[in-house]
């Protein structure tokens, strides 16, 4: 019986004969199509030898091949990467990118992914030239340091700055610093990778100046501090000033190294960004090295930036892993677009990251209540709430930024239901459930998109 069925699969040059398959192989190609047939023959034998398979089940599958085939195609050929809709309301959000760029951006990027470039060669002499030669003079500008270099991100940064500085000399930490900022990005962990050799100073919630001081031997490489990021120590608490860890650095000769993490350059109006530190008020501080990420607060693509003094960063730029570290040309271009954004002083207003911290409340209602008033539906209750929006990227975690929500109940479906299915739309819209709700915060949606995500939970009212 079975080997009946085994005599009926058609043969592949049979197939190949078939106008739908030839249309198939003039569209992709040759190559790219017999892999999909081939695939397809053999899970029909396999299906047949499982006895999963009756003749006429095996008929039918054979004669709807072309269809089948174009599906797949179409689902190997989608990316896994996508566009999606972030409707969490967290600003900064690590799993769906960070900092989204401009368009502007984009454009710029688009031109030098497309050409050939200057990235290594200096024009004006006409001979080789140093990648970081296209952002080096513009952050010497905007935050009057002596030098800057570019790696691929701050974790990084952290890695090469203590490899070039402290391999096989202590680095001064206080263990209220040995953080954790997401991702297995845990300090400890980098420095031992990094042949530093961790010395822990003070306590959890308490390391004085004194600290630091009783703990620098000959073999201290640096102090580094680190920014908390994502959390925060309240209570019987005390870290030194800055300026303190500088004094007692300088005292000893060697450098104090800010990890600083957001990359939030100037102080600005937000109040909700008032407790987190800026790399201009470290530098005036006297940091000797500062390092930050691209795509946090300062808005840009994924980098990691280190600043400071000329000698330790040369010094830096000299490590081989530097070269292991490095960016593209693309890169480079983004993170330039975006630092010409805060020297020509208008980033608040042209970069997506800062567009959406700043929009007013106010305006999140307003198109909350557009869209409310768009769906009628009767199994979808959508209402209108006061609620808050989250930094995110590890900065200013306590700082909750006023915001309306959509709250969305379904007399049909469950709350997971709901947030599974926006989440498997076309452009796919992330939420989050709160008390049984799926909530909906447009601070984190541009307001183009609002047009799908009336058109996503339109589909409710239709399907349901
Ligand atoms: C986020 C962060 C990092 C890691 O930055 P990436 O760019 O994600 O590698 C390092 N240090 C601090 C303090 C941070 O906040």
């Amino acid at each position: 019986m079975s080997t009946n069925l085994f005599a009926k699969i058609p043969s592949v040059d049979s197939l190949l004969k078939r106008p739908g398959i030839q249309q198939l192989i003039d569209h992709y190609s040759r190559g790219f199509v017999l892999r999909q047939l081939d695939q397809f023959l053999a899970e029909l034998r396999s299906k047949i030898k499982q006895g999963l398979m009756d003749s006429s089940e095996l008929e039918s599958a054979t004669s709807m091949i072309e269809d089948h085939l174009t599906l797949v195609l179409q689902q190997r050929l989608a990316p896994s990467l996508l566009k999606v809709i972030n409707a969490t309301g967290v600003i900064v959000f690590t799993n769906a990118g960070r900092a989204p760029m401009a368009p502007d951006l984009a454009e710029r990027v688009s031109e030098v992914a497309t050409s050939y470039t200057n990235l290594e060669y200096d024009l004006k002499k006409g001979s080789r030239g140093h990648r970081d030669q296209h952002l080096e003079d513009r952050i010497k500008r905007l935050l009057d340091c002596e030098a800057a270099t570019v790696c691929n991100n701050a974790a990084a940064a952290v890695f090469l700055i203590l490899n070039t500085l402290s391999a096989g000399k202590k680095a001064l930490v206080s263990r209220g610093e040995l953080v954790e900022i997401g991702g297995s990005f845990r300090i400890p962990e980098i420095m031992v990778k990094s042949g530093a050799v961790l010395r822990e100073v003070g306590t959890t919630n308490k390391t004085k100046a004194e600290d630091y001081e009783k703990s620098i031997e000959d073999d201290t490489a640096l102090i580094l501090r680190v920014h908390q990021s994502n959390y925060r120590i309240v209570g019987f608490t005390h870290r030194p000033s800055l300026e303190e860890l500088v004094t007692i650095a300088d005292k000893n000769a060697i450098p104090l190294v800010h990890d600083i993490g957001s990359g939030y350059l100037f102080r600005t109006q937000h109040p909700c960004l008032q407790d987190e530190p800026t790399v201009e008020a470290s530098l005036a501080a006297g940091s000797h090295l500062i390092c930050f990420s691209g795509d946090k607060l300062l808005g840009g693509p994924q980098a990691g930036v280190i600043i400071g003094k000329k000698d330790i960063v040369d010094r830096i730029r000299k490590n081989p892993l530097m070269r292991a570290c490095r960016v593209d040309k693309m890169t480079y271009a983004a993170l330039d677009w975006t630092l010409l954004q805060y020297e020509k002083g208008t980033f608040e207003k042209t970069l997506p990251v800062w567009q959406l911290l700043s929009t007013p409340a106010e305006s999140i209602r307003n198109r909350a209540l557009e869209i409310k008033k768009r769906i009628s539906s009767r199994v979808l209750e959508v209402s209108i709430r006061e609620g808050v929006s989250l930094t995110g990227g590890g900065s200013a975690p306590e700082e909750e930024i006023p915001t309306w929500l959509l709250a969305i109940t379904s007399t049909r479906h469950s709350p997971n239901q709901l947030e599974d299915s926006l989440r498997s739309y076309e452009i796919p819209i992330l939420s989050r459930i709160e008390e049984d709700q799926v909530l909906l915060d447009l601070r984190t949606v541009f307001p183009d998109q609002d047009e799908i995500v009336i058109e996503a939970l339109t589909q409710f009212s239709t399907t349901a």
